[in-house]
Protein backbone atom coordinates (compact mmCIF):
# COMPACT_ATOMS: atom_id res chain seq x y z
CA UNK A 1 0.00 0.00 0.00
CA UNK A 2 1.67 3.41 -1.23
CA UNK A 3 1.41 6.76 0.95
CA UNK A 4 -0.81 8.09 -1.71
CA UNK A 5 -2.85 5.53 -2.53
CA UNK A 6 -6.00 6.88 -2.95
CA UNK A 7 -5.17 9.20 -5.43
CA UNK A 8 -7.80 10.29 -7.77
CA UNK A 9 -10.79 8.46 -5.52
CA UNK A 10 -13.37 10.33 -4.03
CA UNK A 11 -14.64 9.02 -0.68
CA UNK A 12 -17.86 10.23 1.20
CA UNK A 13 -17.89 10.04 5.46
CA UNK A 14 -21.21 10.34 7.23
CA UNK A 15 -20.91 11.80 10.62
CA UNK A 16 -17.37 13.45 9.97
CA UNK A 17 -17.87 16.47 11.99
CA UNK A 18 -16.09 14.99 15.29
CA UNK A 19 -14.41 11.25 16.49
CA UNK A 20 -14.12 8.19 14.40
CA UNK A 21 -15.70 9.83 11.15
CA UNK A 22 -13.49 12.61 11.97
CA UNK A 23 -10.20 10.64 12.08
CA UNK A 24 -11.51 8.43 8.63
CA UNK A 25 -11.73 11.48 6.80
CA UNK A 26 -8.12 12.64 8.01
CA UNK A 27 -6.68 9.05 7.24
CA UNK A 28 -8.55 9.29 3.88
CA UNK A 29 -7.22 12.82 2.73
CA UNK A 30 -4.18 11.86 3.96
CA UNK A 31 -3.74 9.20 1.45
CA UNK A 32 -4.49 11.40 -1.12
CA UNK A 33 -8.43 10.62 -1.51
CA UNK A 34 -10.74 13.90 -1.76
CA UNK A 35 -13.48 13.24 0.65
CA UNK A 36 -16.31 14.47 1.30
CA UNK A 37 -17.47 15.50 4.98
CA UNK A 38 -20.65 14.72 5.88
CA UNK A 39 -22.21 16.29 9.29
CA UNK A 40 -25.82 17.74 10.31
CA UNK A 41 -23.65 20.70 11.74
CA UNK A 42 -19.75 21.42 11.31
CA UNK A 43 -19.77 24.16 14.23
CA UNK A 44 -16.31 24.08 16.18
CA UNK A 45 -15.29 20.89 14.51
CA UNK A 46 -12.56 22.27 11.83
CA UNK A 47 -12.37 18.06 10.41
CA UNK A 48 -13.22 19.43 6.94
CA UNK A 49 -10.41 22.08 7.69
CA UNK A 50 -7.75 19.08 8.83
CA UNK A 51 -8.93 16.90 6.25
CA UNK A 52 -8.09 19.35 3.42
CA UNK A 53 -5.32 20.56 4.88
CA UNK A 54 -3.85 16.85 4.26
CA UNK A 55 -4.80 16.64 0.55
CA UNK A 56 -4.25 20.14 -0.82
CA UNK A 57 -7.63 21.80 -0.46
CA UNK A 58 -9.83 18.43 -1.62
CA UNK A 59 -12.02 17.99 1.02
CA UNK A 60 -15.36 19.69 1.85
CA UNK A 61 -17.52 19.67 4.58
CA UNK A 62 -21.65 19.10 3.45
CA UNK A 63 -24.71 19.60 6.11
CA UNK A 64 -26.92 16.91 5.75
CA UNK A 65 -28.86 14.58 8.55
CA UNK A 66 -28.54 11.45 7.24
CA UNK A 67 -31.78 9.85 8.51
CA UNK A 68 -33.52 12.01 6.32
CA UNK A 69 -34.13 10.64 2.63
CA UNK A 70 -34.43 14.26 1.02
CA UNK A 71 -31.40 15.52 2.32
CA UNK A 72 -29.76 12.42 1.41
CA UNK A 73 -31.16 12.84 -2.06
CA UNK A 74 -30.08 16.33 -2.10
CA UNK A 75 -26.38 15.90 -0.53
CA UNK A 76 -25.30 13.03 -2.48
CA UNK A 77 -26.25 14.70 -5.73
CA UNK A 78 -24.03 17.98 -4.33
CA UNK A 79 -21.02 15.71 -3.33
CA UNK A 80 -21.84 13.88 -7.23
CA UNK A 81 -21.30 17.35 -8.79
CA UNK A 82 -18.61 19.02 -6.59
CA UNK A 83 -16.51 15.94 -7.14
CA UNK A 84 -17.97 14.55 -10.46
CA UNK A 85 -17.92 10.93 -8.73
CA UNK A 86 -18.31 9.16 -5.23
CA UNK A 87 -15.86 5.81 -5.03
CA UNK A 88 -15.77 5.30 -1.70
CA UNK A 89 -18.97 5.47 1.18
CA UNK A 90 -18.56 4.81 4.99
CA UNK A 91 -20.98 5.05 6.89
CA UNK A 92 -19.94 6.40 10.26
CA UNK A 93 -23.10 8.20 11.77
CA UNK A 94 -24.71 7.36 14.77
CA UNK A 95 -25.92 7.76 18.32
CA UNK A 96 -26.84 5.86 21.51
CA UNK A 97 -29.61 6.54 23.58
CA UNK A 98 -29.47 3.81 26.55
CA UNK A 99 -32.18 2.77 28.48
CA UNK A 100 -33.83 -0.60 30.03
CA UNK A 101 -36.28 -1.61 27.96
CA UNK A 102 -39.05 -1.20 30.09
CA UNK A 103 -38.05 2.08 30.43
CA UNK A 104 -37.30 2.87 26.82
CA UNK A 105 -39.42 5.47 25.32
CA UNK A 106 -40.92 4.74 21.58
CA UNK A 107 -38.32 7.60 20.32
CA UNK A 108 -35.33 6.45 22.20
CA UNK A 109 -36.04 2.90 20.17
CA UNK A 110 -36.76 4.94 16.72
CA UNK A 111 -34.21 7.72 16.55
CA UNK A 112 -31.56 5.42 17.34
CA UNK A 113 -33.16 3.12 14.26
CA UNK A 114 -33.76 5.86 12.15
CA UNK A 115 -29.82 7.31 12.63
CA UNK A 116 -27.80 4.04 12.68
CA UNK A 117 -29.64 1.72 10.38
CA UNK A 118 -31.84 4.03 7.78
CA UNK A 119 -29.43 5.94 7.09
CA UNK A 120 -27.43 3.11 6.18
CA UNK A 121 -29.98 2.35 3.44
CA UNK A 122 -30.05 5.83 2.70
CA UNK A 123 -26.29 6.37 1.87
CA UNK A 124 -25.86 3.30 0.14
CA UNK A 125 -29.13 3.49 -2.34
CA UNK A 126 -27.53 6.94 -3.24
CA UNK A 127 -24.21 5.54 -4.31
CA UNK A 128 -25.19 2.00 -5.42
CA UNK A 129 -26.91 3.24 -9.21
CA UNK A 130 -23.61 5.17 -9.85
CA UNK A 131 -21.29 2.53 -8.59
CA UNK A 132 -22.85 -0.25 -10.71
CA UNK A 133 -22.68 2.08 -13.46
CA UNK A 134 -18.66 2.58 -13.02
CA UNK A 135 -18.59 -1.15 -11.97
CA UNK A 136 -16.46 -0.14 -8.99
CA UNK A 137 -17.16 1.27 -5.68
CA UNK A 138 -15.90 0.40 -2.12
CA UNK A 139 -18.56 0.93 1.08
CA UNK A 140 -17.21 0.33 4.71
CA UNK A 141 -20.23 0.53 7.52
CA UNK A 142 -19.39 1.20 10.65
CA UNK A 143 -21.23 -1.29 12.97
CA UNK A 144 -20.31 -2.19 16.45
CA UNK A 145 -18.68 -5.23 18.41
CA UNK A 146 -22.23 -4.80 20.55
CA UNK A 147 -24.03 -6.59 17.33
CA UNK A 148 -21.80 -9.34 17.81
CA UNK A 149 -22.07 -9.17 21.70
CA UNK A 150 -25.19 -7.13 22.82
CA UNK A 151 -24.94 -5.92 26.43
CA UNK A 152 -27.96 -4.93 28.39
CA UNK A 153 -29.15 -1.72 28.67
CA UNK A 154 -28.75 -0.82 24.95
CA UNK A 155 -31.31 -2.68 22.98
CA UNK A 156 -32.33 -0.23 20.70
CA UNK A 157 -28.54 0.73 19.85
CA UNK A 158 -27.45 -3.30 19.44
CA UNK A 159 -30.58 -4.32 17.39
CA UNK A 160 -29.27 -1.70 15.06
CA UNK A 161 -26.38 -2.35 14.91
CA UNK A 162 -27.23 -6.02 14.45
CA UNK A 163 -29.44 -4.55 11.43
CA UNK A 164 -26.10 -2.41 9.90
CA UNK A 165 -24.42 -5.83 9.98
CA UNK A 166 -27.30 -7.75 8.35
CA UNK A 167 -27.80 -4.94 5.84
CA UNK A 168 -24.02 -5.40 4.74
CA UNK A 169 -23.78 -8.97 4.12
CA UNK A 170 -27.56 -8.53 2.04
CA UNK A 171 -25.52 -5.79 -0.02
CA UNK A 172 -22.44 -7.28 -0.46
CA UNK A 173 -24.14 -10.17 -2.22
CA UNK A 174 -26.21 -8.09 -3.85
CA UNK A 175 -23.03 -5.84 -5.96
CA UNK A 176 -20.55 -8.55 -5.95
CA UNK A 177 -20.42 -9.02 -9.26
CA UNK A 178 -20.31 -5.18 -10.32
CA UNK A 179 -17.36 -4.94 -8.53
CA UNK A 180 -17.98 -3.07 -5.16
CA UNK A 181 -16.94 -4.36 -1.96
CA UNK A 182 -19.42 -3.90 1.40
CA UNK A 183 -18.17 -4.47 4.23
CA UNK A 184 -18.48 -3.73 8.00
CA UNK A 185 -16.16 -2.62 10.93
CA UNK A 186 -17.23 -3.42 14.58
CA UNK A 187 -15.24 -1.86 17.34
CA UNK A 188 -14.80 -2.30 20.60
CA UNK A 189 -14.61 0.45 23.20
CA UNK A 190 -13.26 3.49 21.65
CA UNK A 191 -12.00 6.83 22.98
CA UNK A 192 -14.57 9.21 21.70
CA UNK A 193 -17.40 11.62 22.81
CA UNK A 194 -19.87 8.96 22.95
CA UNK A 195 -18.04 7.16 25.26
CA UNK A 196 -16.87 10.02 27.69
CA UNK A 197 -20.36 10.22 28.46
CA UNK A 198 -19.90 6.72 30.22
CA UNK A 199 -20.21 5.94 33.96
CA UNK A 200 -16.78 6.19 35.48
CA UNK A 201 -17.56 2.64 37.14
CA UNK A 202 -19.05 1.21 33.79
CA UNK A 203 -15.58 2.21 31.85
CA UNK A 204 -13.30 0.97 34.24
CA UNK A 205 -15.32 -2.12 33.82
CA UNK A 206 -15.09 -2.34 30.15
CA UNK A 207 -11.53 -1.63 30.00
CA UNK A 208 -10.95 -4.13 32.32
CA UNK A 209 -12.27 -6.78 30.08
CA UNK A 210 -9.98 -5.46 26.99
CA UNK A 211 -7.47 -7.98 25.83
CA UNK A 212 -5.32 -5.49 24.70
CA UNK A 213 -5.22 -3.64 27.95
CA UNK A 214 -6.68 -0.63 26.52
CA UNK A 215 -9.17 1.29 24.75
CA UNK A 216 -9.18 1.73 20.93
CA UNK A 217 -8.15 5.12 19.50
CA UNK A 218 -10.15 6.57 16.12
CA UNK A 219 -7.11 6.01 14.14
CA UNK A 220 -7.16 2.30 15.28
CA UNK A 221 -10.73 2.22 13.46
CA UNK A 222 -9.99 4.34 10.25
CA UNK A 223 -6.79 2.31 10.27
CA UNK A 224 -9.09 -1.00 9.73
CA UNK A 225 -10.87 1.28 7.40
CA UNK A 226 -8.56 2.21 4.92
CA UNK A 227 -7.75 -1.70 4.75
CA UNK A 228 -11.17 -2.30 3.75
CA UNK A 229 -11.14 0.34 0.65
CA UNK A 230 -7.83 -0.22 -0.21
CA UNK A 231 -6.95 -2.73 -3.36
CA UNK A 232 -5.29 -5.08 -0.79
CA UNK A 233 -9.21 -5.90 0.46
CA UNK A 234 -10.49 -6.23 -3.50
CA UNK A 235 -11.70 -9.92 -2.95
CA UNK A 236 -13.06 -9.12 0.42
CA UNK A 237 -17.05 -8.68 0.90
CA UNK A 238 -19.69 -9.19 3.19
CA UNK A 239 -17.56 -9.13 6.22
CA UNK A 240 -17.07 -7.50 9.85
CA UNK A 241 -14.00 -6.46 10.75
CA UNK A 242 -13.64 -6.38 14.53
CA UNK A 243 -11.44 -3.57 15.70
CA UNK A 244 -12.02 -3.80 19.80
CA UNK A 245 -8.54 -4.97 21.32
CA UNK A 246 -10.00 -8.64 21.38
CA UNK A 247 -13.09 -8.13 23.86
CA UNK A 248 -14.95 -10.00 21.29
CA UNK A 249 -14.27 -13.42 20.30
P1 LIG B 1 -19.52 10.55 18.21
O1 LIG B 1 -18.25 11.13 18.70
O2 LIG B 1 -20.77 10.73 18.99
O3 LIG B 1 -19.74 11.02 16.69
C1 LIG B 1 -20.84 10.58 15.95
C2 LIG B 1 -21.00 11.51 14.78
O4 LIG B 1 -22.12 11.07 13.99
C3 LIG B 1 -21.30 12.94 15.21
O5 LIG B 1 -20.51 13.83 14.48
C4 LIG B 1 -22.78 13.10 14.90
O6 LIG B 1 -23.17 14.41 14.55
C5 LIG B 1 -22.90 12.21 13.68
N1 LIG B 1 -24.29 11.86 13.39
C6 LIG B 1 -25.15 11.14 14.14
N2 LIG B 1 -26.34 11.06 13.55
C7 LIG B 1 -26.25 11.77 12.40
C8 LIG B 1 -27.16 12.09 11.37
N3 LIG B 1 -28.43 11.66 11.39
N4 LIG B 1 -26.72 12.82 10.32
C9 LIG B 1 -25.45 13.26 10.28
N5 LIG B 1 -24.55 13.01 11.23
C10 LIG B 1 -24.95 12.27 12.28
O7 LIG B 1 -19.38 8.97 18.07
P2 LIG B 1 -18.15 8.04 17.61
O8 LIG B 1 -17.70 7.32 18.82
O9 LIG B 1 -17.18 8.76 16.75
O10 LIG B 1 -18.99 6.99 16.72
C11 LIG B 1 -18.87 6.87 15.32
C12 LIG B 1 -19.51 5.54 14.90
O11 LIG B 1 -18.82 4.48 15.54
C13 LIG B 1 -20.98 5.42 15.34
O12 LIG B 1 -21.72 4.75 14.34
C14 LIG B 1 -20.89 4.56 16.58
O13 LIG B 1 -22.08 3.85 16.83
C15 LIG B 1 -19.74 3.64 16.22
N6 LIG B 1 -19.08 3.02 17.37
C16 LIG B 1 -18.44 3.77 18.32
C17 LIG B 1 -17.82 3.12 19.39
C18 LIG B 1 -17.09 3.87 20.47
O14 LIG B 1 -16.64 3.21 21.43
N7 LIG B 1 -16.93 5.15 20.39
C19 LIG B 1 -17.87 1.72 19.47
C20 LIG B 1 -18.52 1.01 18.50
C21 LIG B 1 -19.12 1.65 17.42
P3 LIG B 1 -23.16 15.63 15.63
O15 LIG B 1 -21.71 15.97 15.83
O16 LIG B 1 -23.93 16.69 14.93
O17 LIG B 1 -23.81 15.08 16.87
Amino acid sequence: MGEKEFEGRVAVVTGARRGIGAEIALALAERGAAVALVGRTFEGSGAAERAAAANGGRAKAFLCDVSSSEEVARTFAEIEKEFGRIDFLVNNAGIVRDALVARMTDDQFDDVVRNNLRSVFLCTRAVSRAMVKARFGRIVNVASVVALRPSAGQANYAASKAGVVAFTVSTARELASRGITVNAVAPGFVETDMTASLPEKLKAEYLSRIPAGRAGTPRDVANAVVFLLSDAASYVTGQVLAVDGGLHG
